[in-house]
C-alpha cells in the first residue's frame, strides 16, 4: 500500500506482489459514515484476472502448497491464525471505516477469525480418509485431494468473516484461491491476504483482484481454469454465478439471501423474545442474510411483545461506528440506503403501521448512510416487506393463531436459510425447528456461529454448506485407488469365464 496526497492507493495482490490494474485503472472506497474517502484501490479487469489465475494454476500444478504434508499446512495456517490475531485491533477499525459497522460489533466479530484458520488447520492435520470394503483380493482406498484454482466473490456485508468461512478450509485442503472482493470493501481482504503470506503462505497460492463483479468477477467465473467458485451475495448474482459455473462444469457453492423468521412461541419469556428479536434484525444494521426480519408471534402476546421491542429498538445508540458507544452504524452505501428507504415507502403503502423508526436521522448523521432502526406491526404473510431480503435495519411483526399457521408463515418464502425460535420449553423449541425449511435454526439464540458449523440454505438461499467438515469436503474430491494384493488376472490368456469383481 501506498500514499498519494494522503490518500492510501491500494493495488491487487497477485502471486506474492502488489500490482496496479493492466490497464492503471482505480476506483475510489469511501466511509459510509460520513463520505470521506478513505482510499484508491486497482480495478482489475479480465486481463489482471486472467494473471491471478495463472499465478494459482501456476501455484497449484508445482505443488507448492497442494503437496505439502498436512503437518506443514497446519503450522502455516495457525502462524496466520496468530498473525491475524495480532493485527485485528487495525483490522477492525479498517473494517469498521468502509463497511460501517460499529467497532464494537466487529471486535466481537473478528475476534472470532482466528479460530476458523485453527480449526481448519486441524483438519489438514487429521482428517482421516476411507479404506474401502472392496470385494476381492484388493486393498482400496479414497483419498480426499484438492480441487485446483478456486475463485471466491465475497461480498460487502462481513468482508473478513465471510472470506475466512472460505478461505481457511480452501487453504487447508490445499487448493490454491483467486478472491474477488466487494467493491465497497476490499481493503481488509488485501491486507488478509499480506497477513498470510508474512505467516509463510507461498506466493500465487492466495491472490486478490479488486473492482466490480460485472467485470472483475464474471472474468474469473468464466476462467475454464478455475475449479470450483464459492460466492456469498445475492440471490440475483446467485443464479448468474451458478450457471457460468454450469457451463464450465465447476461445482459451486452460493451462500444467498435471507429473511429469518424469529419465532415466538406461546409462553415463551417475552422479554428475553424482545431483546432476542431486535438482536436478530438490528446487528449489522440488517445487513446480514441471517437477519431476523419476521417476527412471528401468537395473537394473544403480539401487543406485549410489540410494546417491548419499541422500546428496545428506540434505545439502540445509533452514531459514529468508530466510537465504543455506538450500537448502530450507517448503511454500506447510497444505493443499501435507498433500497431501504424504498421498502420503509412500500410497507407503508401495503397498510403496514410503522411502529418505530421509518426515517433517516438528521443532524450531525445527516451527512452518511443512517437510517433509524424500524419496526412495521399489522403485516400480512403476503406483503413484500414480509416476503423480499431488504438488507437495512427493518423487520415485522407477524401474528399466528396456532403453530401450524406459523409453520406455514415461516416456510411459505423463497427463501430458506435461518430461523430462530424462543421458548421456555426445549422440546417444543426442537419440536418446531423439525418443521422449518432452513439450513440453520438456533433455540434462544440468534446469529451465533461456530467454525464447526455447517453454514448454508435451503430454497433460494443457495446450494453447498460452508464451514465444518462439510465446508471442507466441499474443497476436496475424493480420488479412488485399487491395489491388487494378489497375481493380475490375465484376461486374454485363458479361457475360462473369470469374475471381474
Ligand atoms: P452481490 O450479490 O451483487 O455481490 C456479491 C459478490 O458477487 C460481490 O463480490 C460482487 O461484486 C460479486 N458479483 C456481482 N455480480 C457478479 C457477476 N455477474 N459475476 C461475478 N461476481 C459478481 O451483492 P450486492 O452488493 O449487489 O447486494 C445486493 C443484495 O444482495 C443485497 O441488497 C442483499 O439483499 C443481498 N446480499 C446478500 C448477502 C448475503 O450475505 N447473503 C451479501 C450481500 C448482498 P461487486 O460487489 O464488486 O459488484
Amino acid at each position: 500500500m501506498t500514499t498519494i496526497d494522503g490518500v492510501a492507493v491500494y493495488q491487487h495482490l497477485i502471486d506474492g506482489r502488489e500490482r496496479a490494474a493492466a490497464d492503471g485503472r482505480t476506483f475510489e472506497v469511501r466511509n459510509p459514515a460520513n463520505g470521506a474517502w478513505v482510499a484508491r484501490v486497482a480495478e482489475g479487469s479480465a486481463a489482471d484476472v486472467a494473471l491471478a489465475v495463472g499465478a494459482a494454476a501456476a501455484a497449484f500444478a508445482d505443488g507448492r502448497w497442494s503437496r505439502l504434508p498436512g503437518r506443514e499446512r497446519y503450522r502455516i495456517l495457525n502462524r496466520v491464525a496468530d498473525l491475524l490475531e495480532a493485527a485485528l485491533p487495525e483490522l477492525a477499525t479498517l473494517e469498521s471505516t468502509c463497511v460501517g459497522r460499529p467497532l464494537r460489533e466487529l471486535r466481537a466479530q473478528l475476534g472470532r477469525l482466528p479460530e476458523f484458520y485453527r480449526y481448519f488447520a486441524a483438519l489438514a492435520r487429521t482428517y482421516e480418509d476411507a479404506v474401502l470394503p472392496f470385494e476381492g483380493p484388493y486393498h482400496a482406498y479414497a483419498r480426499r485431494v484438492p480441487l485446483g484454482v478456486v475463485g471466491q466473490l465475497t461480498p460487502w456485508n462481513h468482508p473478513l468473516l465471510i472470506l475466512t468461512k472460505k478461505l481457511a478450509p480452501a487453504l487447508a485442503a490445499g487448493n490454491t484461491v483467486v478472491v474477488k472482493p466487494s467493491e465497497y470493501t476490499p481493503l481488509t481482504t488485501l491486507e488478509l491476504a499480506r497477513i498470510a503470506g508474512e505467516a509463510g503462505l507461498p506466493d500465487g497460492v492466495l491472490n486478490v483482484v479488486t473492482g466490480f463483479g460485472a467485470e472483475a468477477g464474471a472474468a474469473l467465473c468464466s476462467d475454464k481454469r478455475v475449479r470450483k467458485l464459492d460466492l456469498t451475495g445475492g440471490t440475483e448474482t446467485g443464479r448468474v454465478v451458478a450457471k457460468l459455473a454450469g457451463e464450465n462444469l465447476i461445482r459451486v457453492t452460493a451462500e444467498l439471501g435471507g429473511k429469518a423468521p424469529v419465532v415466538v412461541l406461546p409462553g415463551a419469556d417475552l422479554d428475553r423474545a424482545a431483546a432476542g428479536a431486535t438482536f436478530a434484525a438490528f446487528v449489522a444494521s440488517g445487513q446480514t442474510c441471517v437477519a431476523g426480519t419476521r417476527v412471528l408471534v401468537h395473537e394473544d402476546d403480539a401487543g406485549a411483545l410489540l410494546a417491548r421491542m419499541v422500546t428496545r429498538a428506540r434505545a439502540i445508540r445509533v452514531g459514529d461506528p468508530l466510537d465504543p458507544a455506538t450500537q448502530l452504524g450507517p448503511l454500506v452505501s447510497a444505493r443499501q440506503l435507498e433500497r431501504t428507504e424504498r421498502y420503509v415507502a412500500l410497507g407503508r403503502e401495503e397498510g403496514a403501521t410503522v411502529a418505530c423508526g421509518g426515517y433517516r436521522p438528521g443532524g450531525a448523521l445527516a451527512g452518511g448512510f443512517f437510517y433509524e432502526p424500524t419496526i412495521f406491526a399489522d403485516v400480512r404473510p403476503s406483503m413484500r416487506i414480509a416476503q423480499d431480503e431488504i438488507f437495512g435495519p427493518v423487520t415485522c411483526v407477524l401474528t399466528y393463531r396456532n403453530l401450524d399457521q406459523a409453520v406455514q408463515i415461516a416456510n411459505g418464502i423463497e427463501f430458506g436459510l435461518a430461523a430462530s425460535v424462543w421458548t421456555s420449553d426445549a422440546a417444543a423449541g426442537m419440536r418446531f425447528a423439525d418443521r422449518l425449511e432452513c439450513g440453520i435454526v438456533w433455540i434462544n439464540d440468534h446469529h451465533r456461529i461456530d467454525p464447526s458449523l455447517p453454514w448454508g440454505g435451503m430454497k433460494d438461499s443457495g446450494m453447498g454448506r460452508e464451514t465444518g467438515i462439510d465446508g471442507y469436503r466441499e474443497y476436496t474430491q475424493t480420488k479412488s485407488t485399487i491395489v491388487n494384493l494378489e497375481e493380475p488376472v490375465d484376461w486374454y490368456a485363458t479361457t475360462e469365464v473369470v469374475r471381474l469383481s
